[in-house]
């Protein structure tokens, strides 16, 4: 329905995992070192999920991705060009050390709300506790492994320098020729945090007026804190818990 119709409301549907934690897809490299991935290569290479892809240039093996692994420092010559070591003097490599199979996601029909309610904050607990490892995680990576970011649209590379395939659609791309504009990512690139309005303990809905006094989270904390789980002390100051929400605009006003 149009949103003039609505009157600006929201229409709100069934929630999916993808709601709150964003996917964000990249190419997988075969070699990281290789030639930049050319436009009539790009619908040929693999795309998979950024933060996977991400692993795998660090070690994680899977078998439906292989990536070439050096395990002696490249050898440049002149300016841009290199050559690999000689790897023969090195023992076979451990082909299975960091190998293992990619997690299934659970089938639609076997996701279901925790047996009691007394389950529901540990359940909420590990799960922030999860989003902090992954992002704690990726953020170390990123330092070894640069990942760069379109800054026209939310492309995302890992690579130090972008691929060269001309599929940016965003604003003015014509003018670009459809070529990303590459520069240095950022975690949130990489995990968008998307962020959401947090509840009032309360529990009242939102309302439009009082939106000032509202703060936010990311979506997969904020379910996790209205499950249960601690407020961590960094998600403190955008989830404005110092400030105290008026119950209607007119006492709003007298506020302010
Ligand atoms: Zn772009």
């Amino acid at each position: 329905m149009l949103s003039d119709k609505r009157r600006g409301e929201h229409d709100w549907g069934s929630t999916l995992v993808e709601a709150v934690f964003l996917p964000v897809e990249a190419y997988h490299l075969q070699d990281r070192l290789g030639k930049r991935i050319p436009h009539d290569q790009r619908f040929a290479v693999p795309r998979i999920p950024a933060l996977v892809e991400l692993c795998i240039q660090a070690g994680v093996g899977l078998p439906e991705y292989p990536t070439k692994r050096r395990r002696k420092s490249i050898i440049k010559i002149g300016r841009k060009g290199f050559v690999d070591a000689n790897e023969d003097d090195l023992p076979e490599p451990e082909t299975d050390r960091f190998k293992q199979p990619l997690l299934q996601e659970l089938p639609y029909d076997e996701i279901v709300a925790p047996s009691s309610p007394e389950k529901t904050p540990s359940l909420a607990e590990e799960t922030l506790e999860a989003w902090e490892t992954v992002r704690d995680g990726a953020l170390k990576l990123t330092r070894s492994y640069a990942v760069r970011v379109c800054g026209y649209c939310p492309e995302v590379h890992i690579r130090p320098t972008g691929h060269k395939a001309r599929n940016c659609g965003a604003f003015k791309h014509q003018q670009r020729n459809g070529q990303h504009g590459w520069q240095a990512a950022v975690l949130d690139d990489l995990i968008p945090p998307r962020y959401v309005w947090h509840m009032p303990e309360s529990g009242e809905e939102l309302q439009r007026e009082l939106k000032t006094f509202y703060g936010q989270a990311p979506a997969v904390v904020e379910i996790c804190i209205q499950g249960g789980a601690e407020v961590l002390e960094k998600y403190k100051a955008t989830m404005r818990l110092d400030i105290g929400i008026p119950s209607s605009s007119r006492e709003a006003e007298m506020v302010v």
